[in-house]
């Protein structure tokens, strides 16, 4: 089997399988890259020290990962008498990623080095109503361009990131019944561009590429963590553990279709009523405006009269920050986090919405919950999305089971 070929097995392998190496032909290569991930050089003394495998099995691996190019020799240690010991560190740019965040009307395109880092990247205002073909196609035609600019082929990606704005169903990659994605229903996804890359496929939902993003970029010492998306429609991606938190179907933080305590009247496009989308979003506090005499017509409207000073707007948004914190403070009952990110267009607005969210999670949250729970707007922005999608693949790529299989050449 070739290394690709594995990959791609892996890639669409569900998450709860069992395992592909459960004897991995190299055992502690994949766990001496994790170690080296940080970035700090290391001696093979020290490696030996920290993972308590013998000198000559750290040796061997060292070796093995020299010869990925996934480490590579960072300069000598100090000398404790005797030839001064080499150190070993990892090697970002060994391979490349490219991270697509696909947006209603827009996409973003990046290639990232192994450490997140963006390498060159690209936008443009991409319908993705036009099925999944043709937006495809570009990310396939733009991805190549991105590729050819940094001096990169598709022999050095480790793999293809893709969120997408809908309901995805990650084992495989396929969006399900997406609600403004005509033709995507199902679409194979990974199958399509894998024709065209190397390497893994992987896609999830925009929301959990932001939260993974985010915590990433940001709060990686903060190992649960919710994201909430506040924009035309409600989301919310749930990290737990360091990971993103999926549920059985890819459905979990899917908070916009929970029913607001006191209002039951509004109606919802999922054909229930009184859901926290059909009150709180985007298009949901335009549309009250509207019907107060103001001309706006979705989220950045909504910012917009909000930066102005409008006291209707700041309302709103402030009883919008309520209503999502009644919903958000069951589930920090239910989940315990240390910091919840509020994201998307309507946190630029300014503090309204969060100060919202805050009164009530504060209030109505048990105690031992809230005890050192912080509340802050996004400190990514607009970047957490093609970072989350960049990661998904690099945490994949270079879990210790899929190193250990890529050194050995299975
Ligand atoms: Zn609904």
């Amino acid at each position: 089997m070739t290394e690709d070929a594995l990959l791609h097995t892996a890639a669409s392998a569900p998450a709860t399988g069992p395992p592909l190496h459960s004897v991995p032909a190299f055992p502690g290569t994949g766990m001496l890259l994790s170690l080296l991930r940080d970035g700090r050089p290391r001696t093979r003394s020290e490696l030996a020290g920290i993972t308590g495998l013998a000198r000559s099995t750290v040796t061997q691996r060292v070796d093995s990962l020299l010869a990925s190019g996934l480490i590579g020799p960072a300069g000598e240690a100090a000398s404790t008498g005797g030839r001064p010991p080499t150190t070993f560190a990892f090697v970002p740019s060994a391979r490349v990623v490219l991270a697509a965040d696909l947006g209603a009307t827009y996409a973003r395109l990046a290639l990232t080095d192994l450490a997140g880092e963006l390498l060159t990247d690209t936008r443009a205002d991409v319908d993705i109503a036009q099925g999944p073909r043709t937006v495809l196609d570009w990310v396939a035609e733009n991805g190549r361009a991105l590729l050819e600019r940094a001096g990169r082929t598709t022999d050095d990606l480790l793999g293809v990131g893709i969120g997408l704005p809908g309901p995805v169903e990650h084992s495989t990659g396929r969006a399900v019944n997406p609600p403004i994605m005509p033709g995507w229903n199902g679409f194979d996804v990974p199958g399509y561009l894998q024709e065209r890359f190397a390497g893994p496929v992987l896609v999830d939902n925009d929301v959990n590429i932001m939260a993974l993003g985010e915590h990433f970029a940001r709060w990686r010492e903060a190992s649960h963590l919710m994201f909430v998306k506040v924009a035309t429609g409600i989301g919310c991606g749930i990290i737990s553990e360091g990971r993103v938190y999926r549920g059985a179907k890819g459905a979990a933080g899917d908070m916009g279709h929970i029913q607001v305590p006191h209002d039951d009247e509004a109606p919802c496009r999922c054909g229930n009523s009184g859901c926290l989308e059909a009150v709180a979003s985007g298009s949901a506090i335009a549309e009250a405006l509207v019907g107060q005499g103001f001309e706006v017509r979705g989220a950045l409207d909504v910012v917009d009269l909000a930066r102005s000073g409008s006291v209707p707007a700041l309302r709103a948004l402030r009883q919008a920050g309520r209503d999502i914190g009644e919903v958000l403070a069951a589930s920090v009952n239910m989940l315990n986090p240390s910091l919840i990110v509020i994201g998307g267009s309507l946190a630029l607005a300014g503090d309204h919405l969060l100060a919202g969210v805050r009164e009530v999670i504060y209030q109505r949250s048990l105690p031992l919950a809230t005890e050192d729970l912080r509340i802050v707007s996004s400190q990514v922005g607009e970047r957490a999305g093609i970072i989350g999608a960049a990661v998904m693949v690099i945490e994949h790529g270079l879990s210790p089971q899929r190193v250990e299989a890529l050194v050995s050449g299975d």
